[in-house]
């Protein structure tokens, strides 16, 4: 029997699984995600036929964001959900069958392990770490429904500073596409801060075919949310991890209180 083909152990027993979840019991109504959390790669599939040196660039995750990610969840007492394989498997914010689902080329990098990827081998890796992760999402947001705990979905991310050679001005961007409320709100009180400089819908926008955590699990659900950008050079050490957590933790209680007292939540 030919077994080169078989992908069903895509993930074996060296590999983890996908999903990894930090403060389950959390209070807050900020549910965060963090769908470009690790870089790790499943162990049948090698290097992609990548050197380390692109394994560790932003093609193949949001560098920083993990730690950001971290901080925030213990800072606001809020649940973090994160897919910890790296978006050049399968990236966990692109509707499944999408180009850049598993790409070919990032930025300016072919993947070779993508290469001529089979539409098992495609499945294979949808089934065992995509839908796990958007699984778990929406039966956290049915708990919390079921709960009466309210749920506002904010999706961190970071992106590289300098991307294609163009330098990118933004310190963070928030984006979004349909909720009106959340992100006008977190604009104002980012924009207070006198050192940064705020993209708004920069260096993205969200929109039903470049992403899916937000249009699927929010925007589908009528959630209030928002993205979150973070440029990768202000969060490479510890030091920047914790001085926008910190931040984003103080701007999120703000809007936290303002909702509450708007009883919008
Ligand atoms: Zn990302």
């Amino acid at each position: 029997m030919n077994t080169a083909g078989d992908t069903s152990l895509l993930l074996g027993q060296k590999d983890v699984p996908p999903v990894r979840e930090y403060n389950a019991e959390g209070r807050s109504p900020f549910l965060l995600t963090c769908d470009h959390y690790g870089r790790l790669i499943p162990t049948v599939l090698g290097d992609l036929g990548l050197p380390e040196s692109e394994l560790v660039r932003h093609i193949a995750w949001d560098i920083g964001i993990a730690g950001v990610a971290e901080a925030l969840s213990t800072h606001l007492d809020a649940h973090l959900v994160a897919q910890r394989y790296s978006r050049l498997v399968i990236d966990c914010n692109r509707p499944p069958g999408a180009a850049s689902s598993i790409p070919i080329i990032s930025e300016a990098t072919t993947i070779p392990g993508n290469e001529g990827i089979t539409r098992e081998e495609a499945a294979v890796r949808r089934a065992q770490i995509f839908d796990p992760y958007h699984v778990r999402i929406d039966e956290i947001i049915d708990q919390r429904r079921h709960r009466n705990t309210p749920t506002i979905l904010v999706s961190l991310h970071s992106f590289t500073p300098v991307y294609a050679g163009i330098a990118r001005p933004w310190h963070i961007g928030t984006l979004y596409q349909r909720d009106k409320t959340l992100p006008p709100q977190l604009l104002q009180l980012l924009r207070a801060e006198p050192d940064l400089v705020v993209g708004d819908n920069e260096p993205y926008a969200v929109s039903d075919e470049t992403d899916y955590t937000i249009p699927v699990h929010a925007e589908a659900r009528g959630l209030m949310n928002t993205g979150i950008e973070i440029r990768q050079d202000l969060i490479s050490d510890q030091a920047g991890e914790k001085l926008w957590a910190d931040r984003l933790a103080r701007i999120f209680g703000e809007i936290e209180a303002i909702f509450r007292t708007q009883q919008v939540i």
